[in-house]
């Protein structure tokens, strides 16, 4: 049996994880976001009290972990780190900006590498992230960079931000998407980038279902799905 895999990638706040899962429900593949495994090593580091930034510290806890993912009856992807299920703690603001630098570790990702594609060999999958149509897929069925304006995420995850009740400022979120952003574009480890080969679909002036019917129109091109 052949299993068939789309990559998304794209900077953070584009309605990344939403879109993948929407889709991959809607082709009945899983949903794999790679984000949330990244958060789990950072996360893990964090309660370690290590420096997230600091290699041999990141590297002397890495072989320690056992990180697994799973799925609720909901269908949602749930991870566990040594059992223990984090999928609400790895949101926190603070787990965000750990993750950004503990995943610009070489040794981060290449410990993370196989784990993701095991996820490919064994089921067709929508997989999300920074890295995945140039690294961890390279060979994906379609690859999609997903995007828009920084200004544009910053509403999204404001209004993301509103409705769990935290108090958030504009101009604070914006600055964060952007200094992420940098952050994944400039690290020599895997940079964000578009593939080559990766359909542009931006996002600026599309509501959800309107980039839904465009992804999905992009999937059908490639895969006739
Ligand atoms: O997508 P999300 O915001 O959950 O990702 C958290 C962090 O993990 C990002 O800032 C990014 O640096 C990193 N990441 C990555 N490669 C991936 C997915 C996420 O470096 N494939």
């Amino acid at each position: 049996m052949s299993f068939k895999s789309v990559a998304i990638d794209g900077p953070a706040g584009a309605g990344k994880s939403t879109l993948a899962r929407q889709l991959a429900g809607r082709l009945g593949f899983l949903y794999v976001d790679t984000g949330a495994i990244y958060r789990t090593v950072a996360l893990a580091v964090l309660r370690a009290g290590a420096d997230p930034a600091d290699e041999s510290q990141v590297v002397s806890l890495l072989e320690g972990l056992d990180i697994r993912m799973g799925y609720g009856e909901d269908g949602a992807q749930r991870m566990y780190l040594n059992g223990e299920d984090v999928s609400g703690a790895i949101r926190e603001h603070r787990v965000s900006g750990a993750a950004s630098k503990s995943s610009a570790l070489p040794a981060v990702r290449a410990f993370l590498l196989d784990f993701q594609r095991r996820q490919a060999r064994e089921h067709s999958v929508v997989m999300d992230g920074r890295d995945i149509g140039t690294v961890v897929l390279p060979g994906a069925d379609v690859k999609i960079f997903l995007t828009a304006a920084p200004e544009a995420r910053a509403r999204r995850r404001l209004l993301e931000l509103e409705q769990r009740g935290e108090q958030a400022d504009f101009e604070a979120v914006l600055r964060d998407i952007k200094e992420r952003d940098w952050q994944d574009e400039h690290r020599p480890a895997a940079p964000l980038k578009r593939a080559e080969d990766a359909a542009l679909l931006d996002t600026t002036s599309m509501n959800l279902e309107q980039s839904l019917e465009g992804l999905l129109a992009l999937v059908k091109e490639k895969i006739g799905q």
